[in-house]
């Protein structure tokens, strides 16, 4: 059996009306009464399986669709194609010859595992090797990887700040930065989404002692719009806190030759202490790198949690992470037409009367407000032949819920016209 028989025969495919079939991950679950599973806080299931059981039997569940082969700007779906307008692969490079090629060759040198977490049995030579590119990539002295970029944030936060600390993040930062610090126990603060003066008026008044760590993310992953780097670059040297900013979704994107938003503003990489990135998203691969000081890499390394107690990145993944990095840096077109599509995609947007926030960057928002609505889109254009992911609570603030397109550096103006106009018949009343 192929993959594609495997994952069709495991599947239940139903018809929802006239519409195109839509996969029911769930196996028909909520065409039954569909209860809350026992042991849990009803609480927190309560409220999934209300919204469940009312999208998945009218075919208003989008999430989950399993691709049928390698993702890019078309993908396959249920035997239908699709034009992808969410994917985080912004710069078209999954699938990538050199970049497969490495892959392929590090299984043949090292295999499929590590045999081990970083600090013990688990390290390689291409580990090395990818924490030496990711460095000079972001500016700084040395680098660390990890197996996901969500690990690496846990982890990094929960080493440098405890109980009696003080976090000062902006309100839109991610999951995984709030998770570690719950894991850390230090004081959060949030701020106004990207408000330096807000950022400003969170970190006085520190206690005498604390430690003060101050986070942001390059650019922001629901919003699409892109930090005021040097005001918080400034605010942390006035009042002495570490800076880190979570890069998941500027590397690549962001700055001349994508080396993300220090070099969007032209200030020196060494000018942030912690850079924290993903290998997932314009980076074809999986894992996460944190960068900066010598002395502070040494240091994580001996108290990250995931570098002694989470299994190393696995060869594949790790040496095609290093080649993205030289592709990256050799076919500078790809930044510069992910850049040109993001443009395009955002003025056809606007021009048709969407919301798109502030976006900046390739993550364009089309803000929708009601959840049931925009899942009832998504579904839509789906049928028409558009993958868009529709974001609801808790990603985004309630009333907010929206599309989150994304322009790819392998798409054309002509599938921003096709999306576009797909998208104007979806939302028609
Ligand atoms: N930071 C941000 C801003 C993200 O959006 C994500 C993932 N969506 C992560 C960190 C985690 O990265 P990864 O997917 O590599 O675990």
């Amino acid at each position: 059996m192929s993959l594609v028989d495997l994952q069709q025969a495991s599947e239940t495919v139903r018809h929802a009306g006239e519409g195109a079939p839509v996969l029911d991950p769930f196996h028909g679950y909520f065409d039954r009464e569909g209860p809350i599973p026992e042991g849990v806080d009803p609480a927190r299931s309560r409220p999934w399986f209300d919204l469940l059981g009312w999208g998945v039997p009218a075919g208003l569940y989008t999430y989950q669709r399993a691709l049928e082969g390698r993702s890019g700007a078309r993908v396959r779906v249920e035997g239908r194609d699709l034009l992808m307008m969410s994917s985080y692969d912004y710069l078209g490079l999954i699938g990538h010859p050199r970049i497969e090629a490495a892959a392929l060759e590090a299984i043949r040198a090292y295999g499929t595992g590590t045999g081990g977490v970083r600090f013990l049995t688990g390290t390689n030579g291409l580990h090395h090797a990818l924490e030496e590119r990711f460095a000079e990539f972001k500016g700084a002295e040395g680098a660390i990887v990890f197996s996901s970029g969500y690990l690496a944030n846990v982890g990094v936060v929960s080493a440098l700040v405890g109980p009696g600390d003080r976090v000062v993040a902006d309100e839109r930062v991610h999951r995984s930065i709030l998770d570690g610090c719950r894991l850390a126990r230090a004081r959060v603060r949030t701020f106004r989404h990207n408000d330096p003066a807000a950022a400003e008026e969170a970190l006085a008044g520190r206690p005498a002692g604390a430690r003060v760590l101050l986070i942001v993310e390059g650019l922001y992953s629901m919003d699409g719009d892109v930090c005021p780097l040097p005001d918080f670059v400034a605010l942390k040297k006035r009042h002495a806190a570490l800076l880190m900013v979570d890069e998941a979704h500027s590397i690549g994107v962001l700055g001349a030759t994508g080396r993300g938003v220090h070099e969007h503003f032209g200030i020196a990489g060494s000018e942030v202490d912690l850079w924290v990135g993903s290998l997932a998203k314009a980076i074809p691969s999986i894992g996460g790198a944190v960068a900066g000081s010598r002395a502070m890499m040494i240091y994580l390394q001996h108290e990250t949690a995931p570098f002694m107690f989470s299994a190393a990145l696995c060869p594949a993944a790790t040496a095609a992470s290093s080649a993205a990095l030289d592709v990256i840096l050799e076919e500078t077109w790809r930044v510069d037409r992910v850049r040109e599509n993001a443009v395009a995609l955002r003025r056809g947007l606007k021009d048709r009367g969407f919301d798109t926030g502030n976006s900046e960057g390739p993550i364009v928002p089309v803000i929708l407000g009601s959840e049931r609505r925009t899942w009832a889109v998504a579904r839509r254009l789906h049928d028409a032949g558009i993958y868009a992911t529709a974001v609801v609570h808790p990603a985004v603030p309630r009333g907010t819920a929206r599309l989150r397109l994304c322009a790819m550096a392998t798409h054309d103006f002509g599938d921003y016209d096709e999306a576009i106009s797909a998208l104007v018949t979806a939302t028609r009343p």
